[in-house]
C-alpha cells in the first residue's frame, strides 16, 4: 500500500498540512478520499463522480477548471488536494514532428517528457527518475547521475500534461506510453508501480499499449510479471555476453546476463507477451557479425522482438552510430537465425530527444 504522504513534493510548512495528490494513489483508494470529502462537506454523492471525470476524462489540471463545480467547491478541493500540475519550463520542437517537453517540478527539479508523432500513432515517453544512478556508459542522463525519484503523481501527471498538449495542438490521443525517458523504472518500482495503476485504471490507458523499458533490474522484473496487467516490458541488452555488457551496463555485474533471460523468460510465460529487446548499435563496439550471431544464440527461443537502434551520439564519448551496412548486416544475420528484429530510426535528435539523449542542458553533471 502505498502512503500518499510519502511521496508528497508539496510540504507546506506554514499549517504542517498537505494536501493530498490525486494522482498519487491508485484511483480506487483517490474515489474512496474524494467520497469522504463530500460525505465531511454534506456535499450530495454525485459530485464525486464529477470529480472523478474532470481528474481522469477531461483532464483538468486546477480544479478552476471544473466549471459545473460551485466555486466554494472548488476552493475546498484546491485547499484539501493537489492535481500536481506541472509547469512546462521549455518546449522545443523537432523538424520530424517530435515535440519535448521539460517540465518543472514543484522543488525546482526537471525532467524531460517526449511526444512521438508517426501516422498511424502517437507514442508518449516520460520519466520515471531525474536523473539515473546507473551509469551505462552510452546514455547521457546515465552520465549526469541521479537527482531524486518522482513520486507516482509525476510521472502520471506528465501524460496527462503532454496529452493535453496533443489535444490541443494536433487533435490527437496519445495512444501509446513508454517508460524510455530519464531514469530507470523499475529502481523507483513503488512509484511507477502507482503511475500504472493511475494511468491505467485512472486515465484509462490499456496495458497492452504501456510498455515499460528496463535495463535489467531482475527484481523489478518478478514483480511486474506478477501483477494481472499484460503490460509490454523491453529490456535494453545492447551486448551479447557479458564482458561487453559489463563495459557498457554496470548492471550486468549484479544481474549477469543468465539471470536477466530467465527472469525475462517468466515475464513472457506468466503475462503471455513478446519482450522486447533494444540493441543501439555502436561502431566497432557490439556490431560486427559475429555478435549478431551471439546475440541470435541468446534469445533464439524466447518470444522475443530486436529493436536495433543507431547510437544517438552524445558529448561525453567519441563513439558513432553503426554504418548503415552493418546495420542492415546485423538484422540480416539475426532474420537468419529465425529472430525477430528490426532496424528503428531515432527520432527527435535535432532537439536532443532522442533515446539516451535526455539529459538537463542548463545543469552542471551531479557530483
Ligand atoms: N532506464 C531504462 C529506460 C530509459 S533509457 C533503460 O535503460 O532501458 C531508454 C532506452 O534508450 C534504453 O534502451 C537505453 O539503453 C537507450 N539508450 C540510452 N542511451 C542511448 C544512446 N545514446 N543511443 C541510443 N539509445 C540509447
Ligand atoms: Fe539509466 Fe537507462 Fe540511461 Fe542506463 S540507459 S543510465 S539505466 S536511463
Amino acid at each position: 500500500m502505498t502512503s500518499h504522504a510519502e511521496s508528497d513534493p508539496f510540504p507546506q510548512a506554514s499549517t504542517g498540512r498537505r494536501p493530498i495528490e490525486l494522482l498519487g494513489g491508485p484511483p480506487e483508494e483517490t474515489l474512496i478520499r474524494i467520497g469522504a470529502f463530500m460525505e465531511a462537506r454534506a456535499a450530495p454523492p454525485y459530485r464525486t463522480e464529477q470529480v472523478r471525470a474532470w481528474v481522469f476524462d477531461r483532464r483538468i489540471r486546477t480544479f478552476e477548471e471544473a466549471t459545473n463545480l460551485p466555486k466554494e467547491l472548488r476552493a475546498a478541493l484546491d485547499r484539501e488536494f493537489s492535481l500536481t500540475p506541472l509547469e512546462p519550463a521549455h518546449v522545443a520542437r523537432s523538424r520530424d514532428g517530435t515535440v519535448k517537453h521539460l517540465w518543472r517540478l514543484a522543488d525546482d527539479e526537471q525532467i524531460e517528457s517526449v511526444l512521438i508523432p508517426t501516422s498511424d500513432r502517437l507514442t508518449l515517453c516520460l520519466s520515471s527518475q531525474a536523473g539515473c544512478a546507473l551509469g551505462c556508459t552510452f546514455c547521457a542522463t546515465g552520465h549526469f547521475g541521479f537527482r531524486r525519484q518522482l513520486s507516482g503523481a509525476e510521472i502520471s501527471a506528465q501524460f496527462r500534461d503532454a496529452s493535453r498538449f496533443a489535444e490541443s495542438e494536433w487533435q490527437r490521443p496519445v495512444d501509446r506510453i513508454v517508460y524510455m525517458g530519464m531514469g530507470e523504472p523499475l529502481a523507483n518500482l513503488e512509484a511507477v508501480q502507482v503511475s500504472l495503476d493511475v494511468l491505467h485504471r485512472g486515465f484509462g490507458v490499456g496495458a497492452r499499449r504501456i510498455t515499460i523499458s528496463t535495463v535489467g533490474l531482475v527484481p523489478g522484473i518478478l514483480t511486474l510479471a506478477s501483477r494481472p496487467e499484460q503490460f509490454g516490458l523491453a529490456v535494453s541488452l545492447h551486448a551479447p555476453d557479458h564482458e561487453l555488457r559489463a563495459s557498457l551496463m554496470p548492471i550486468e555485474r549484479r544481474h549477469p546476463l543468465p539471470e536477466l533471460l530467465e527472469a525475462i523468460r517468466e515475464y513472457a510465460s506468466l503475462r503471455g507477451r513478446r519482450i522486447t529487446f533494444e540493441y543501439t548499435l555502436i561502431q566497432d563496439v557490439n556490431d560486427r557479425p559475429g555478435q549478431a550471431r551471439r546475440l541470435a544464440g541468446l534469445v533464439r527461443g524466447l518470444p522475443a522482438f530486436v529493436n536495433l537502434i543507431p547510437f544517438n551520439p552524445i558529448p561525453f564519448v567519441d563513439w558513432r552510430p553503426s554504418s548503415a551496412e552493418r546495420m542492415a548486416a546485423f538484422a540480416r544475420t539475426l532474420q537468419e537465425r529465425g529472430v525477430q528484429a528490426a532496424l528503428r530510426t531515432p527520432r527527435g535528435r535535432d532537439i536532443a530527444a532522442a533515446c539516451g539523449q535526455l539529459r538537463l542542458e542548463a545543469r552542471e553533471p551531479a557530483a
